[in-house]
């Protein structure tokens, strides 16, 4: 298992730092927000990557996340399949 560091990051405009940090709290917990990029860090290699999880799909066997950006996505019968349940389910 790997060490990340995950941050969001949002601007916004408000009257003072109280009502900035409400606004991107109401932001994060709003399910059909498009603010959805989290930068993701691994500590152990440093490397960064963006993950979208506004555009997440679930495996149908495990339902682990698949990251649609990802250049390994397999769809079995119209539905996503991580790369793991591909190789050991199909
Ligand atoms: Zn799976």
């Amino acid at each position: 298992m790997a060490h990340y560091l995950v941050t969001w990051e949002i601007e916004v405009d408000a009257s003072d730092p109280t009502d900035a940090a409400a606004q991107a709290q109401e932001i994060q917990r709003d399910e059909n927000s498009l603010a959805t990029v989290f930068v993701v860090e691994d500590q152990d290699v440093g490397e960064a990557h963006e993950i979208d999880v506004g555009k997440r799909v679930l495996c149908r066997f495990c339902e682990k996340m698949i990251s649609s950006s990802s250049n390994s996505t397999y769809v079995y019968k119209g539905d996503y399949v991580c790369e793991d349940c591909w190789n050991c389910r199909l």
